[in-house]
């Protein structure tokens, strides 16, 4: 499969296009003439193309436009602003098809989920074209005779946006629309294994009408690109998606710089079945959320915390319906399970796999997947651990692949110690048919988001998304609480007695 021309890719001779950087309205090369590839995970011999290898010094050139186009687009009212967002959904709903192909071939995850991760991006584009005529801040009585106090929020500047592959289109949608909406200028800097989602974003958002210089795409290395991101004194604010271990990394650097920083990091997210629950309900959310996306999506299922009284009936349909799934090439209409992301990828499953073996019993899978043309890409089994303890590793840490953990309590109370006693905090689920017991959960479960009767994923976009712990640092994505990361409140007072009147003495009895 080879995309077709665009203006982004640089003519090139060989069947594989090379795509640029887009600065200052305009596609260009990074002054490098370093260039990566991106490969099909399915099948490393197909190679998506060539991206511009970027540098701090690509960085400092998008930084710039960022900037110089800053004064113009915060001046651009805000329902404008919004009309622009608008048009990028329609052009993201016309282009459906071909974005969530091009995102199966690129991050391998089922044709279905990436037609849902664009919807994702639609969704949240039309929430936050809406926000351009809300944005609303406070008008409050004031406390002296003859004068106005209201609140208004204004945006920040310049924002950084890192984001990981594994949903490379909602994900940058999600930070990119309250980011530019509420009037901020944007570079972004997509994950080096996603960098034609991004490049087919940005061709839309260019389409779109944004002007130039109000969004720049640089791709290239974390370690040169995302850094230079962070350090750059003319980025206030960075949003940040991706491990924790790279979220600490960025905390450290951009708190000593009293960056705003919003960070969405890992992972390790729970499902109780209950003595009362639906059974064959619990086991559809537990496989859609532990095998959707091969378990590299933030919100997977890896824990099933299990009430010892449904333990054996529980793993015997788990047993059963993982063991009928089918792995591939997300392209192809019955695969169920797509590849892990990368060769690394694989091998930290792997890895796991043998801790796994020391803590739990393995009941299905445990193996690469590598029968015919899965031997091209990263395929594992999707794999369970039975009698997992809550502290063992694989009950404890992200593995970010096909591997489930099922840990036998007794009762509510003793699983939701469980499913709490984690550093992670996003997301949650549990199945019961007690009503009192649900909302207990409602309200003991620590994580940002709790599922009654679901598995773990599924976040629509007009809600708050986001994780307690050290999944993030209390900042939220999606929702209209999203623009609070990209803007800053200035409270005004306006004086219209035409005398000195002094806050908290004029009014006061002498
Ligand atoms: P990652 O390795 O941390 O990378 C995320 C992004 O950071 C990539 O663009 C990466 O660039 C960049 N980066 C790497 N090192 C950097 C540095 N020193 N400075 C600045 N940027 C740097 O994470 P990932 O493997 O892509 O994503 C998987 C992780 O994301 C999982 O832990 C998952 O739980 C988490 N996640 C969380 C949420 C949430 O909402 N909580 C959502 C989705 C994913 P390169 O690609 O070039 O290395």
């Amino acid at each position: 499969m080879t995309e077709t021309a665009s203006p982004t890719s640089a003519a090139t001779s060989s069947a594989v296009p090379t795509f640029r950087h887009f600065i200052a309205g305009e596609w260009c090369d990074s002054p490098s003439g370093r260039t990566f590839q991106s490969h099909n995970p399915a099948d490393t011999r197909d190679v998506v193309g060539r991206f511009q290898q970027g540098t701090a010094a690509d960085v400092a050139m998008a930084v710039k436009a960022a900037e110089t186009a800053g004064p113009m687009w915060r001046r651009t009212p805000a329902p404008k602003r919004g009309e622009i967002l608008y048009a990028f959904a329609q052009l993201m709903g016309e282009h459906k098809e071909r974005l969530a192909r091009a995102m199966t071939r690129e991050m391998g995850k089922v044709i279905a989920e990436a037609r849902g991760d664009v919807q994702e991006g639609i969704d949240i584009a039309y929430l936050m074209a809406g926000e351009g005529r809300r944005m609303f801040g406070d008008t409050v009585p004031s406390e002296l005779p003859d004068k106005w106090a209201m609140s208004i929020r204004q945006p920040i500047g310049v924002a950084g946006i890192i984001t990981p592959w594994n949903f490379p289109m909602a994900i940058p949608c999600w930070k990119m629309m309250p980011a530019l909406v509420t009037g901020n200028t944007v570079v972004l800097k997509p994950s080096s294994d996603t960098p034609h989602c991004a490049t087919l974003l940005v061709e839309l958002m260019a389409q779109a009408g944004f002007p130039a210089g109000v969004v720049n795409l640089v791709t290239g290395a974390g370690g040169d690109v995302g850094n230079a991101i962070v350090d750059s004194p003319d980025v206030s604010v960075i949003s940040f998606t991706g491990s924790s271990a790279t979220g600490k990394h960025i905390a450290a650097k951009a708190g000593a710089k009293l960056k705003r920083l919003s960070l969405e990091l890992g992972g390790k997210n729970g499902v109780v079945v209950l003595a009362d629950a639906d059974l064959d309900l619990a086991t559809d959310g537990i496989l859609w959320s532990a095998f959707g996306t091969t378990g590299q999506r933030c919100t997977a299922a890896s824990r099933v915390i299990v009430d010892r009284a449904v333990l054996e009936p529980l793993l015997e349909r788990l047993e059963t319906r993982a063991r009928a799934l089918t792995l591939g090439d997300g392209l192809v209409a019955t695969t169920d399970v797509g590849p892990l992301i990368n060769a690394g990828a694989a091998d930290k499953v792997a890895s796991y796999i043998d801790i796994g073996r020391g803590e739990g019993e393995l009941i299905v899978g445990g193996e690469r997947a590598t029968d015919g043309d899965l031997a091209h890409g990263h395929f594992f089994q999707p794999t369970i651990f039975a009698g997992v303890g809550a502290m063992d590793r694989i009950g404890q840490e992200e593995i970010f692949g096909p591997v489930l953990s099922v840990i036998p309590v007794d009762g509510y109370g003793e699983a939701m110690l469980a499913l709490n006693q984690t550093r992670y905090g996003l997301s949650s689920s549990i199945f019961t048919r007690d009503v009192n017991v649900a909302f207990r959960a409602m309200r003991d479960f620590e994580t940002g988001i709790v599922y009654i009767n679901a598995g773990t994923t599924g976040a629509e976009t007009h809600l708050p998304f986001g994780g307690w712990k050290e999944t993030g640092n209390g900042h939220r994505e999606a929702g209209h609480v999203a623009i609070d990361t990209y803007t800053e409140w200035k409270s005004i007072y306006v004086d219209f007695s035409g005398r000195l009147q002094r806050a908290q003495i004029d009014n006061q009895p002498t």
